[in-house]
């Protein structure tokens, strides 16, 4: 069962594939994966590539800058920490480095998102340690 916070959202579960991930959110940048040996950018962080499966990658920092690629706008959800938080949008962003993440859209009316958006990083800090990547309408 994975740890809360106050507000009842789960915490990640950080493993040593995604530790480096998770503490650079914590400093509020946002990593992503790049293969050593064919150069394919992956998120989310694991230990091999998946298009040729060799292992070390190397990070890369994000610009934090992408476009809404989907979204939805979430209306019902029971469970605790996320009740209190609907309407919500749920959205894949793309960033400029290619690759795709599941995240929110936050600051910003649900109504008001749109495919090809552009979008940058923010932080939601979930606990001291735990502080995770959410985006918003670049202004
Ligand atoms: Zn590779």
């Amino acid at each position: 069962m994975a740890e809360t916070k106050a507000s009842g959202k789960p915490v990640p579960r950080v493993d040593e594939e995604s530790k480096g991930y998770w503490e650079a959110c914590a400093r509020h940048e946002l990593y992503v994966q790049r293969c050593r040996d064919c150069g394919t950018v992956r998120y989310y962080p694991r230990a091999l590539c998946p298009t040729c499966l060799a292992a070390d990658p190397e990070w890369v920092l994000s610009s934090g800058r992408g476009t809404v690629y989907t979204y939805t706008v979430t209306y019902q959800n029971l469970a605790p920490g996320f009740r209190e938080s609907v309407p919500y949008v749920l959205a894949y962003v793309e960033l400029e480095e290619g690759v795709r993440l599941l995240t929110n859209i936050v600051d910003c009316a649900p109504d008001a998102v749109r495919i090809g958006m552009p979008v940058e990083v923010t932080f939601d800090d979930l606990t001291a340690d735990t502080s995770i990547p959410k985006f918003r309408p670049v202004s």
